[in-house]
């Protein structure tokens, strides 16, 4: 969650922007709203400083104005005379007219005199009569009077310098205010305290309880309480902010006060109204701005997993998924519909501008059919044509990709299949899971076919057949046989199931009875059990597949096998690899054989099959240090027929042929197979007899003799002869240093032999030869 590696694409950019998106609106309006109240609150003061300056300044003039009149009633003669001499009534009299006058200016304004404190006896003293007595001056102020605040002037009234009373104008605050109008939102209020409060004179102040004495607008409703009035310089109950301005007596005691209010509601609704419809638009904003990141991003994601189903089919070895776009071919350009044209068919041998962008490869670049005509794909009017946002070229770079891998695995499938010879090839292309395999039985195949070029002979030809059928293709039951050049029969060159029976006895006796050396093809028993009669395995647990080897155009080895049937399907799908391993061993089988076979013509006498002069020479070579070192006795027996030549005269050369070939045999028969025989000369054979015993070589030459003077010789025409051999006996290392020597001793005891008469043995003796060096 906190590691931003694992956030998705709408984690990132829908829902971390939705969220900065609803903290950022949510403390742009909440900044507003205290930017707002702030600008209420400075607002409602500043007016109400200047309405409670507007009041302060009528109370001022009302008083002004009733000193004014006072004083115009002090300055009357009559009034100071009646003062002077006490008549009440005269000076009740007096004021009556004036009152009414006055009352022009001021409603509810009313006048008094007042003797002076020592002329009025037990009166109750007016304190501002007494005051304005006192000092010989006006006293104004504020002052309640039954519950209702009056604004008062009172002069003193001379008469010759000498103070005989007071002149009072005085006027009620609620009804001198009650004419004024207000706006809607202001409010006048004025208090005074309680009813029941210290008595008239006892100055209460305004520390005490107070009510309304009247009100104007909206003044006296919902007004801060006035304890709270008196606290604050402004104070504030709702939307209603208020202000309290004391009224005084002339003795400067708080008597009463006036509260001047202004409602906020109305500018705030205002205001608010226009906060309001700025956060609407911002919050519109926002959410514009987040549904074009959600558009956005829906279309990155569809993107991203269209990519991701290319990708993933692609794998599959389907490259027909690819983005929605509108193909554009240079082809289309041109106005060429030629649906038959090898450029139309296969749009990689042309600049195929399904990118929009750069073409991909600079060989499909050089053969743009513009290329004479523009310089750079950017000018090329396909291109132009093709362009899109980042997320259409990436479209169409994918879909170009997809066709140029779709046609580059079809070409390598279509090779891939050539090369070796796969049944399978459908023409469908393969999977790169199938290329990278078949590239890997292909360079196994380079190596086995590079490890077969340094072989010395078949049986290591074998060896790497039967190491590549287990170690690559897991088969260990097998057999390899070879065709014979010369009879047809077959030999088992390699036998990897010793234990079972399979075909093995059949065939070696009779090539015709193995069906795949016949027919030359292979031979399953997978689908017919009964396709060879020599199968020879469990068929509800094994299949039995032999495979032909040909060579030189015939067959010249069969490979049989035996694989679990559960394993066939697989195995199935392998045989052309395995048959091209084939493929690549019966060449140099071939030629190996070949190679032998002149070998041996060059070593062997062809009528006889007796090893020649040349084999004995290569022989000696290796042989004689051998036996030296070992101390072994070789036994040299140097045979040639009696009177041989009469055979040929009588009987013709080809008679002569099979008596000599009747020899070879008699002599081999009777020598060990471990002993060599060679043609020596026309008719001399030369045995050579390896590890006898000295002297015992004698014995063998005269069994040879004795029986070839036994045997009945066959000629051709049905005549048989009779013939005998002499047979000088020669041993290495008793009667010669030399190998050669005791060779040529074993000729000289021949010659001995003749000369002593024929048809016998005559072992060499030192004396037989007088020469001193051979
Ligand atoms: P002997 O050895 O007893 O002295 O008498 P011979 O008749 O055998 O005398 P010689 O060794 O001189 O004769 C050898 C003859 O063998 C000569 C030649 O015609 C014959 N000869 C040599 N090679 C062949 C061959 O491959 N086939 C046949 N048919 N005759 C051969
Ligand atoms: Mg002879
Ligand atoms: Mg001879």
């Amino acid at each position: 969650m906190l590691d931003p590696g694992r956030w998705s694409l709408k984690g990132r950019f829908l829902y971390i922007t939705g969220a900065l998106l609803f903290l950022g609106n949510f403390i742009l309006i909440g900044y507003l709203y205290i930017i707002l109240e702030e600008n209420i609150t400075t607002t409602a003061a500043d007016r109400l400083t200047l309405l409670r300056e507007v009041a302060a300044g009528e109370v001022r003039r009302m008083q002004d104005t009733l000193h004014a009149q006072a004083l115009a009633l002090a300055d009357i003669r009559a009034v100071q005379e009646g003062l002077e001499a006490g008549e009440a009534a005269a000076l009740r009299a007096l004021l009556v007219p004036y009152e009414n006058k006055i009352r022009h200016g001021l409603r509810a304004q009313s006048a008094e005199f007042r003797l002076a404190p020592r002329e009025a006896g037990g009166q109750t003293v007016d304190p501002a009569a007494a005051q304005a007595c006192e000092r010989h001056a006006a006293a104004m102020g504020v002052r309640v009077e039954d519950g209702r605040p009056v604004v008062y002037a009172v002069v003193p009234v001379l008469r010759d310098t000498r103070v005989v009373g007071t002149a009072m104008a005085a006027v009620s605050l609620c009804e001198a205010l009650a004419g004024a109008s207000l706006p809607p939102e202001y409010g006048l209020a004025v208090l005074v305290p309680e009813a029941g409060g210290p008595a008239d004179g006892a100055a209460p102040g305004l520390g005490e309880r107070l009510v309304v004495a009247s009100s104007l607008g909206r003044g006296g409703q919902d007004l801060p309480s006035p304890e709270t009035l008196r606290a604050r310089p402004v104070a504030r109950k709702g939307h209603v902010h208020a202000t309290l301005m004391g009224l005084a007596d002339s003795q400067g005691r708080q008597t009463a006060g006036v509260v001047v209010s202004y409602n906020a509601a109305l500018l705030g609704q205002a205001k608010w109204n226009r906060i309001n419809l700025f956060a609407w638009f911002f919050i519109g904003g926002a959410l514009v701005l987040w549904f074009a990141l959600y558009a956005n991003v829906a279309r990155i994601e569809r993107f991203f997993s269209r990519l991701k189903k290319i990708i993933i089919s692609s794998h599959s070895n389907y490259f027909g998924e690819r983005f929605e776009a509108d193909h554009l071919h240079c082809l289309d350009v041109m106005h060429c519909h030629n649906e038959e044209c090898p450029v139309y068919q296969n749009p990689s041998l042309v600049c195929y501008l399904e990118t929009g962008s750069e073409a991909i490869s600079p060989r499909w670049r050089d053969t743009c059919i513009f290329l004479n005509k523009y310089d750079s794909c950017k000018a090329c009017p396909v291109y132009a044509m093709r362009r899109g946002d980042e997320l259409t070229e990436m479209r169409n770079v994918v879909n170009t990709m997809m066709r140029l891998w779709s046609n580059f695995l079809g070409r390598v499938g279509h090779l891939m299949a050539y090369v070796l010879r796969s049944q399978e090839h459908t023409g469908q292309m393969p999977s790169l899971d199938e290329i990278s395999d078949r590239l890997e039985e292909m360079a196994k195949l380079t190596f086995f076919s590079r490890d077969l070029q340094g072989v010395l002979n078949k049986e290591e030809v074998h060896a790497q057949l039967g190491h590549v059928f287990a170690d690559h293709f897991g088969l260990r039951r097998l057999l390899l046989f070879e065709v014979r050049a010369d009879d047809g029969s077959m030999d088992v060159v390699l036998d990897h199931v010793p234990d079972q029976p399979l075909c093995r006895d059949m065939v070696l006796r009779n090539t015709d009875a193995c069906r795949a050396c016949r027919t030359a093809e292979d031979v399953v028993s997978f689908y017919n059990p009964v396709l060879c009669p020599y199968f020879n395995c469990d068929q509800d647990k094994d299949v039995r597949c032999c495979l032909p080897m040909v060579m030189g155009g015939k067959v010249g080895g069969v490979v049989t096998f035996l694989a679990p049937r559960r394993d066939w399907e697989g195995l199935r799908k392998q045989l052309p690899i395995l048959r091209k391993y084939l493929d690549e061993a019966a060449p140099v089988l071939s030629s190996l054989r070949l190679l032998m076979l002149s070998k041996e013509q060059a070593l062997h006498d062809p009528l006889t099959r007796c090893h020649n002069r040349r084999f004995l020479d290569e022989f000696i070579t290796t042989f004689e240090p051998l036996a030296d070192r070992e101390n072994r006795t070789t036994g040299l027996l140097m045979c040639d027929i009696d009177y041989f030549k009469q055979v040929n005269d009588e009987y013709g050369h080809e008679a002569g042929d099979a008596v000599l070939k009747q020899l070879v045999a008699i002599i081999q028969a009777t020598i060990r197979k471990t002993d060599l025989l060679v043609r020596y000369g026309g008719e001399e054979f030369l045995a050579l007899l390896q590890n006898v015993e000295p002297g015992a070589s004698e014995a063998v030459a005269e069994k040879i003799r004795a029986t070839v003077e036994q045997t009945a010789l066959r000629l051709p025409g049905g005549i048989t002869i009779r013939k005998t051999i002499s047979v000088g006996v020669a041993e290495f290392p008793q009667d010669g240093p030399g190998m050669y020597k005791a060779i040529k001793f074993a000729d000289v005891a021949l010659y001995e032999a003749k000369r002593a008469g024929r048809n016998r043995i005559m072992r060499f003796v030192p004396t037989m030869w007088t020469d001193q060096e051979y």
